[in-house]
């Protein structure tokens, strides 16, 4: 059925300004790292993302090795763009990377101008597109000097290739120097997404500093730790579960510790009292104070879409609640 998009899809979303730059994005995003790729059912990622659509998820967020295969996740996305999504272009944020492996040689991963260009050109080809919104450095290449990854990054945009540029993974110290960069090159960094949730809180570290005094915008990856911070593992690891499908390299069925669901069973109770699923405070608690612009969630279905929108409906914290929270984690 030709897809026509919900009316009232701006109706519940809230957009937050993407550091000093002009791009709202939503306050959750959607990324296509699991579930999206050529080995999933299309039928079911075409549900996520029209429902995503629809309420008001206006940034899909991919790289080029998404899938499984590599690649695969752009591919459905490219074709969801032709059948589904054409008329909104306009409408969407669409994201991409690179940085980790791609193809072989020398040229196919880490930082340099020679795998960046390559690895747009070949993204844009894939989805069908003439730009991406944002391109991002996916990671910081040790080898590479910074100032050649970031006139890669300056010189897409010159050519339309991408309207933005971010960067994921960087220290506080690469960021610094990488905003420094771009902005005397006349492109300046719209936005980090770096790793970011009740579990692991290492932007608050320095980076959430340097990216405030500079303007820039965050996207948190992980929020829900992968489905930790839901109420998913709490009576064991169910089949059709992320751990138990070992498509992971950050969640195994090992990295579920008794330890770790303790502190889960304890915030669950938590967001019981707040009238809240664990995903939905979750999230709110990542977005809190307004430090990070959007989290970026993942989905395997369209329910956990559904219900992790219906977060912005309590997005506040008492103190007294924050205090908890922080008890929580760390005993
Ligand atoms: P999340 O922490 O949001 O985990 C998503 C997973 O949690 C889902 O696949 C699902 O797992 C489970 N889940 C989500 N909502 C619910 C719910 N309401 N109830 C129960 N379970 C739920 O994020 P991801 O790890 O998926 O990462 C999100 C995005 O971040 C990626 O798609 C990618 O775009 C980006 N990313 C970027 C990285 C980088 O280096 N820049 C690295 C990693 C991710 P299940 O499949 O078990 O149902």
């Amino acid at each position: 059925m030709i897809y026509q998009a919900a009316n009232n899809r701006y109706q519940a979303m809230k957009y937050n300004r993407t550091g000093n730059s002009g791009l709202m994005l939503p306050a959750l995003s959607l990324g296509l790292w699991h579930n999206f790729g050529g080995v999933d059912s299309f039928e079911n990622s075409r549900s996520m993302l029209r429902r995503a659509f629809d309420l008001g998820i206006t940034h899909f967020d991919l790289a080029n090795n998404y899938g499984p295969p590599p690649g695969s996740s752009e591919k459905m996305l490219g074709a969801l763009m032709k059948s589904d999504f054409a008329p909104y272009r306009d409408e969407l944020v669409i994201s991409t990377k690179a940085g980790y492996y791609m193809w072989e040689g020398p040229y196919g991963e880490w930082g340099s101008k020679k795998y960046l260009i390559a690895s747009l050109d070949q993204s844009l080809k894939r989805m069908g597109l003439d730009y991406v919104d944002i391109f991002y450095s996916h990671r910081p290449d040790p080898s590479t000097p910074l100032a050649e990854t970031m006139a890669a990054l300056d010189l897409l945009v010159k050519q339309g290739k991408a309207l933005y540029v971010g960067i994921s993974n960087y220290s506080p110290e690469q960021s610094k120097e990488a905003i420094k960069m771009l902005n005397d090159l006349g492109t300046p960094l719209l936005i980090h997404q770096p790793r970011y949730s009740m579990f692991d809180r290492w932007i608050e570290n320095g980076l959430q500093d340097v990216l405030l005094e500079n303007g820039v915008g965050s996207i948190a990856f992980c929020p829900l730790e992968q489905g930790l911070l839901t109420n998913k593992y709490l009576s064991g690891i169910p089949v059709n579960s992320r751990a138990a499908n070992n498509h992971s390299p950050f969640l195994s069925e090992e990295g579920i510790t008794a330890e770790k669901l303790s502190k889960v069973e304890h915030l669950n109770s938590l967001a019981k009292e707040r009238g809240q699923s664990l995903a939905q405070m979750a999230l709110a608690w990542v977005l809190r104070h307004g430090k990070v612009t959007s989290a970026l969630i993942g989905a395997s279905r369209v329910s956990q879409i559904e219900e992790n929108v219906k977060a912005l409906e309590q997005l506040e914290f008492s103190d007294e609640e924050l205090m908890l929270i922080d008890e929580i984690l760390s005993k």
